[in-house]
């Protein structure tokens, strides 16, 4: 049997307008690991439409981006949102710092660690950056609204870096720019 929702993917022309909304936006948020991180309340978003997406430092990495198309075409996400924070350890230190850290607790030289940890350096540059990694790949939708946002681990509160035009999250929410 054909659900609703397959129906109106089947019949959505590429590049066609804005496609109808959704009964409920889905929002997949891309944002740090750190447990001081609460987007859910910072965004306003109930944990039933949230698909939080957490790695170090909230980077799009190609992982992230299998999940977003997974997001999107299986769950029926809406909506993508990347959120950066204050104080984030990915942005404190470069790759050869985190690779000198990790290889002193591991007792090992630096070459076992040949890992590229994506640091930050400038965050609403590293948001902006994500945010078009997310809308770089053409294994997602072009209309798909991608924002950005950093995250005041001291305030709890958001500041946006980039909004969409067609961003629902935005018009729901009272974000700080
Ligand atoms: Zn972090």
């Amino acid at each position: 049997m054909i659900s609703a929702d397959s129906l109106r993917r089947l019949y959505r022309a590429p590049g066609s307008a804005q496609p109808p909304a959704p009964e409920r936006p889905r929002f997949a948020v891309v944002t740090c690991m750190d447990p001081r991180v609460d987007v859910a309340k910072a965004l306003s978003i109930p944990a039933s439409d949230l698909y939080l997406l957490r790695n170090a430092g909230g980077r799009v990495s190609p992982d992230t981006i299998r999940s977003l198309v997974v997001a999107w075409s299986e769950a029926d996400v809406t909506e993508v949102i990347v959120v950066h924070h204050t104080d984030c350890r990915v942005a404190a230190f470069g790759n050869g710092e985190l690779r000198t850290h990790a290889a002193a607790k591991l007792g090992a030289d630096v070459s076992a660690v040949a890992i590229d940890f994506d640091p930050i350096g400038d965050l609403r540059g590293s948001v902006a950056e994500d945010v078009e990694r997310v809308r770089r790949p053409r294994s997602l939708p072009p209309d798909l609204p991608v924002s950005g946002f950093v995250y005041d681990v001291e305030t709890a509160t958001v500041d946006a870096v980039i909004v969409d035009p067609f961003s629902v999250l935005a018009t729901r929410t009272r974000i700080r720019s």
